[in-house]
């Protein structure tokens, strides 16, 4: 599981973006990018100009800390992306959105994408009437996903209210609990702000 030990909002200021890993506190005016934009340990307006390098380097750290992957894992997804038919980059973004836990966040089961993986991690969804338990599993057109069923009467589910976020390539059923994989997620379809090309010449060096 990804773990930082700095506090999570210093990540969306490093990236100058907002990365919303606090659930909620992102929506409010308590979110540390509407009051302290500057990177950490730099004063207001001293950014520096970028290297190509340095760009380079952003979107991949940007696009991992979005959906919370560590190095190791984003590198084995940067791979199954280059073996996919068409463009690398948008593969790679599709292949993040599909994982589990993004899923899970996009449906509104949960508040944030740490979360999610939290609630995975415990067991608490069925894929298809299976349990799954692993954050990173890719998920396909046509998957259904449910709650378990001892699960229902926990915090985060009981009176959970319909999301108004919920993408088009996903659907959800609140009153059952359950969401569907309805078709794979298109680049436009990802509100992710990065340059994925630069992902990819990063990685082609
Ligand atoms: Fe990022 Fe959310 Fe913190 Fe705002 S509140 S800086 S979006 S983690």
């Amino acid at each position: 599981m990804a773990k930082y030990s700095d506090p999570v909002c210093r990540l969306c200021r490093r990236e100058n973006d907002k990365l919303f890993l606090k659930g909620d506190r992102c929506y409010s005016n308590k979110c540390a990018m509407a009051r302290r934009k500057n990177a950490p340990g730099m004063q207001q307006g001293r950014r520096r100009k970028e290297s190509e390098y340095g760009r380079q380097l952003r979107a991949k750290q940007k696009t991992k800390r979005f959906y919370g992957v560590l190095e190791d894992q984003f590198r084995l997804t940067y791979a199954r992306a280059e073996k996919m038919p068409g463009i690398t980059g948008e593969n790679l973004l599709q292949l993040l959105e599909r994982r589990l836990d993004n899923i899970v966040y996009r449906l509104g089961f949960a508040e944030s994408r740490p979360m999610a993986r939290q609630l995975v991690n415990h067991g608490h969804f069925l894929v298809n009437g299976k349990r799954l338990d692993i954050p990173s599993a890719t998920l396909n057109e046509g998957d259904v996903i449910t709650i378990r069923e001892g699960s229902k009467k926990i915090a985060p589910f009981v009176d959970l209210e319909a999301s108004t976020m919920v993408p088009k390539w996903l659907e959800m059923d609140v009153n059952h609990l359950t969401g569907k994989v309805l078709s794979l997620p298109a680049r436009e379809e990802v509100d992710l702000n990065v340059e994925e090309t630069l992902i990819v010449e990063l990685y082609s060096k």
